[in-house]
């Protein structure tokens, strides 16, 4: 194998040492992947499959691709996101592995597309889709290639919607990573300032608790009356972003939906607030808008823009795209160590089960979940008990009373 007979697109091809030593390091947090691994290199449940995956090219994605190759599968990757490649994994993907990468980081826009479509050139029978930009091609520009897609995970088989996977990859991972995006960003103090999170599902309850643990005032927007709800009763102020906007040093927008800070909220901004994201895609704040309003902008330090506004500046960290990936390393690999063997189990499950399957979107099934949960316990060296025969017949009976 040389690296000339594998299809690629990546920065920079000597900086594959690096990546192998930063992979094999986020691989020793990854014990799960590791065991379902050593499993499917033997039964190589996806001989000659073709898998396109369309994820942030990291180096716990890098433990992923070398999953599905040792299970027998051809994978071609691409980034999901313009900025989350990190290259030094694709890289090393490319020379120490043989796996088909297209992803540099700080692509533009173009070439983001086209290494997408490099992918889809592939003609990929199952489809890995962080953010859904390879389905959404499959169902407007590429219809001809969906005859030959069997499936795929996220959005397909709704991966996030895993426990193992938002309980710890959303909360914990980037509840840690985009505090760490913020501090790699900005190197500002936490302690003491007011921080909106915007949003208060499992990513923004993360990055609440966090960012409270380090000494802020933690102020939650949310357009749920259970989650506001929560948010209050976990102890944070509850405003809509019209009062917050006023109030914030910080803001962290983790919704997934659009604007959330939008036109009318940018002159209500105290000078010197710092916006950022941490959601999928860099709409939840309004950039154009913020563009439109400047009168000017300079870049003040890696990832840190700052934008003249009347009267004020205010500061947008990573072009408004997701901070943890941007300006941190994304999340740390022992919660992506449970997001990824949910990916693979659930292709497995996908394969095994085709034939019954109808198009539409599945979640992963619970008992592989469960899988998951105890082999990651197991991997942290603790143990949890078994309910004695009374006790399952006492839980499941509704007779026994006081
Ligand atoms: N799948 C969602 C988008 C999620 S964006 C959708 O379709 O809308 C953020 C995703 O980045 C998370 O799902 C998380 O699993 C992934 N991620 C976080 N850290 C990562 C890492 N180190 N490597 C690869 N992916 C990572």
């Amino acid at each position: 194998m040389t690296v000339a007979n594998i299809a690629h697109d990546v920065a920079d091809l000597s900086l594959a040492d690096a990546g192998a030593r930063r992979t094999a390091w986020a691989g020793r947090e990854m014990p799960v992947l590791a065991t379902i691994r050593e499993r499917v290199s033997k039964e190589r449940p996806f001989a000659g499959l073709r898998i396109g995956a369309c994820l942030h090219v990291t180096t716990e994605t890098a433990n992923l691709a070398i999953t599905l190759r040792d299970a027998g599968a051809s994978v071609a990757l691409c980034a999901s996101n313009p900025l989350s490649t990190q290259d030094d994994a694709a890289a090393s993907l490319v020379v120490n592995e043989g796996i088909a990468v297209f992803a540099r980081k700080g692509e533009d826009r173009d070439t983001y597309y086209r290494h997408i479509e490099a992918v889809l050139e592939t003609r990929p029978e199952i489809t890995m889709d962080d953010g859904a930009d390879v389905v959404t091609l499959l169902h407007t520009t590429r219809r001809e290639l969906l005859g030959g897609v069997r499936g795929g995970t996220d959005p397909i088989i709704a991966v996030n919607e895993a426990r193992t996977k938002h309980m710890f990859d959303n909360q914990y991972g980037t509840g840690q990573s985009a505090v760490d995006g913020l501090l790699r960003a900005t190197n500002v103090l936490i302690a003491g300032k007011t921080a909106v999170v915007c949003g208060y599902g499992w990513v923004g309850r993360g990055v609440a608790s966090r960012l409270r643990g380090m000494g802020a005032i933690v102020v939650i927007v949310e357009v749920d009356p259970l989650r506001g709800l929560e948010a209050a009763m976990d102890g944070y102020q509850v405003m809509p972003i019209a009062e917050a906007a006023r109030r914030g040093d910080i803001f962290l927008t983790t919704t997934g939906n659009l604007n959330v800070i939008g036109a009318k909220h940018f002159p209500l901004l105290k000078d010197g607030a710092i916006l950022a994201n941490a959601g999928h895609f860099n709409d939840e704040i309004e950039i154009p808008a913020l563009e439109r309003m400047a009168r000017g902008k300079r870049t003040i330090r890696p990832f840190v823009e700052e934008y003249a506004l009347d009267g004020k500046n205010v500061f947008l960290l990573a072009e408004g795209r997701l901070l943890n990936h941007a300006a941190a390393e994304a999340n740390p690999a022992a919660v992506m160590d449970m997001s990824f063997s949910n990916q693979v189990l659930a292709i497995e499950h996908l394969l095994r089960h085709a034939a019954e399957l109808e198009p539409r979107v599945y979640p992963v099934p619970p008992e592989l979940d469960a899988q998951i949960a105890k082999l990651k316990l197991e991997a942290m060296g603790m143990k949890i008990d078994t309910m004695t025969d009374e006790q399952r017949a006492y839980a499941s009976s509704w007779k026994a009373g006081t």
